[in-house]
């Protein structure tokens, strides 16, 4: 089997000098090809196909494997978070280690069901600082967001959700555009800003990163947990309200 058509490989060298065709498209519908004009399901399936064997940026080299986005693909809820994890590079899912566990806390008390959610992140794959033998997670960088911008556009476009969740600042200043602070916008509802066609009546929600959100203490850990709790609550009415 080559290298290629493994589904948890490194990029190869051959990938990354001549790479696929899909890896040249300048918008998501040109990646994706034929499959994008079909049901919301094809069209993700299309576009997870060459998204899983990108060779944009420098993170191909050190991914264990592209941690696409999953969920329903009718979601009316897209929730997105910085960058997978160890845990997510390893299993593939977004999500999927410590953080995934507090998400997934948040959801169930709001009384909304993971699988009917679309949960992605900024940059598909993890991007790492190594210093000697220690590998750890980083924040991704512009060019790697850039990079990764056919993906997420692709999702969202075809998702077209209701509702866009930014988990943390680098998820909402990636959405928004600009500069967001967390202690003034947090909880608010905010215009979605990007022209795609059929959301022009969407809305973007901010909330804390649950990474944040673990590594508080104490009385902090109560009070941002619970601010988050709430937004999730407001989340979960705001969808039962309908769009
Ligand atoms: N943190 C993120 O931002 N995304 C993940 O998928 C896991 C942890």
């Amino acid at each position: 089997m080559s290298k290629a058509a493994q589904p948890h490989a490194h990029a190869s060298v051959e990938e990354i000098i001549h790479p696929h065709e899909s890896m040249l498209a300048d918008t998501p519908d040109q990646a994706a090809g034929p499959g994008y004009h079909g049901s919301k399901a094809e069209a993700l399936a299309a576009l997870r196909e060459p998204g899983v064997r990108c060779c944009r940026c420098d993170l191909c080299a050190t991914r264990t494997q592209v941690v696409f986005g999953e969920g329903s693909p009718t979601a009316t809820l897209l929730i997105i978070g910085e960058a997978p994890g160890e845990g997510e590079d390893k299993s593939g899912h977004p999500f999927y280690g410590k953080a995934g566990q507090m998400l997934n806390s948040l959801l169930e008390e709001a009384g909304i069901r993971r699988d009917e959610v679309w949960i992605t992140n900024t940059v598909k794959c993890r991007p790492t600082r190594v210093q000697g033998r220690r590998v750890s997670n980083r924040a991704p960088l512009v060019p790697e967001v850039k990079a990764c911008t056919i993906w997420r556009a692709g999702e969202l476009d075809i998702i077209k959700p209701q509702i866009v969740c930014c988990l943390g600042a680098v998820a909402a200043r990636v959405i928004m555009g600009r500069d967001v602070k967390m202690t003034v916008e947090r909880g608010q509802w905010l215009p979605f800003p990007l022209p795609i066609e059929g959301m022009e009546k969407s809305e973007v929600v901010v909330t804390y990163h649950p990474s944040y959100i673990m590594r508080q203490e104490g009385e902090a850990l109560e009070r941002i947990r619970g601010q988050s709790a709430a937004d999730f609550g407001a989340i979960a009415a705001r969808l039962s309200a309908g769009g």
